[in-house]
């Protein structure tokens, strides 16, 4: 029998998951998008099956997150009914599943699903109705995010922050800034956030993705994020790279996002190899399953392929997955120690990280072994 030269699809397919950063306007099946807009008359600007896909699909066609956005326009116009945010919520976390992703954090704007009359909270109560039906029958685990949008304006992200607190406890566990950061701020938002941070609830904020670093800074130092989405400008300012690194905060990657958006010019330039090197907190994750034609496990043969990661990486990955996830502590210690355990049972089948496995537990304590020090690149600020 042959080596492989490459780990295995399959043994990654197989690794328990988190998938944090997974929007679920962007997650429908492409089956779904047709199904539903057949039952609801909803005209799309095809119903061909392949030329739907290439519409959606996002590759070496899309030039800018702009471009990357116009996408959910599609599915948005058949997300607007409890039917089919229940369906779409559900199906999510069976896809999810099917791939091993043991928690699942789902983000979506409210204020996007009530062009037909809908009320932003029955947008909610439906996409939970989802998302506990696939629980009950699969045991996944999940969290949502509501996500406010730079450019619908402050006002609107306030009421994003109240409908937060509204269903705290009652599957919402997060905040979160999405859309277009190019002059829209952050701090515009700061009452939202302020709102949310007064009620003990976490936030996130993307940030660092169509903008520099000041989009990060801003997003922590003046919103209180809790963790940051895409992150991937964060390498051109080496002192706020080491404040995330020192305050351990979650960086949600989605490389094929990144890339097809031009966050970075491709996968060779992309930050994450950099900031898993240098010790980051750094979790993997889909940003948008149908959009970029991905799911976690995928997303991790990529940084495989192109990084060379090892299983015992994609592992340390892994773990700051669950480390991240916004869960009560106690149930995510739980949680943390069953998973170590599962990930300890999987080697290497080409032998090379064999005795090496021990690290994944030793991670659980927060100090982890220490990163290798800084390349050069990185500019002072
Ligand atoms: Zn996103």
């Amino acid at each position: 029998m042959t080596t492989p030269a490459e780990l295995p699809y399959d043994l990654l397919h197989r690794l328990p998951k988190t998938d944090l950063h997974c929007h679920l306007d962007g997650s429908l099946r492409i089956d779904t998008v047709l199904d539903l807009a057949k039952k609801q008359g909803v005209k799309l600007p095809t119903f061909d099956r392949g030329a739907l896909t290439s519409l959606l699909v996002q590759g070496e066609h899309t030039t800018s997150l702009d471009d990357y956005l116009r996408a959910f326009d599609i599915t948005l116009s058949v997300m607007q009914t409890e039917e089919a945010l229940e369906r779409s919520a559900y199906e999510l976390a069976v896809d999810a599943h099917e791939e091993n992703v043991r928690y699942l954090e789902v983000r979506y704007s409210p204020l996007l699903h009530i062009r037909e009359g809908l009320r932003p909270a029955q947008v909610v109560e439906a996409v939970l109705r989802g998302l506990r039906t696939a629980k009950r029958e699969l045991g996944i685990r999940y969290g949502v995010i509501l996500c406010a949008i730079r450019s619908l304006g402050p006002e609107s992200s306030l009421r994003i922050a109240e409908l937060c607190v509204a269903f705290k406890n009652r599957g919402v566990v997060g905040f979160d800034l999405a859309g277009s950061e190019v002059n829209n701020p952050a701090k515009l938002h700061r009452q939202a956030f302020q709102l949310v941070i007064d009620n003990n609830i976490n936030c996130t904020a993307h940030a660092g993705e169509s903008f520099g670093p000041d989009s990060v800074h801003q997003a922590i130092h003046k919103c209180g994020a809790h963790r940051i989405g895409h992150g991937t400008r964060l390498v051109e300012s080496g002192d706020l790279l080491n404040y995330v690194n020192d305050h351990r905060i979650a960086l949600e990657v989605c490389p094929s996002s990144n890339v097809q958006t031009r966050a970075a010019t491709s996968w060779e330039t992309h930050p994450v190899d950099f900031y898993v090197d240098y010790g980051l907190r750094v979790t993997i994750n889909t940003d948008n399953r149908l959009m970029s034609n991905t799911t976690v496990t995928k997303e991790l043969q990529l940084c495989h392929q192109h990084y060379g990661w090892s299983l015992q990486t994609i592992k340390e990955i892994i773990i700051a997955g669950f480390k991240s996830a916004f869960m009560p502590y106690r149930e995510k210690a739980d949680l943390l120690a069953e998973i170590a355990r599962e990930l300890s049972t999987y080697t290497d089948p080409r032998g090379e990280m064999a005795g090496r496995v021990g690290l994944v537990e030793s991670d659980l304590s927060t100090s982890g072994p220490l990163p290798t020090p800084p390349k050069p690149k990185l500019t002072a600020s």
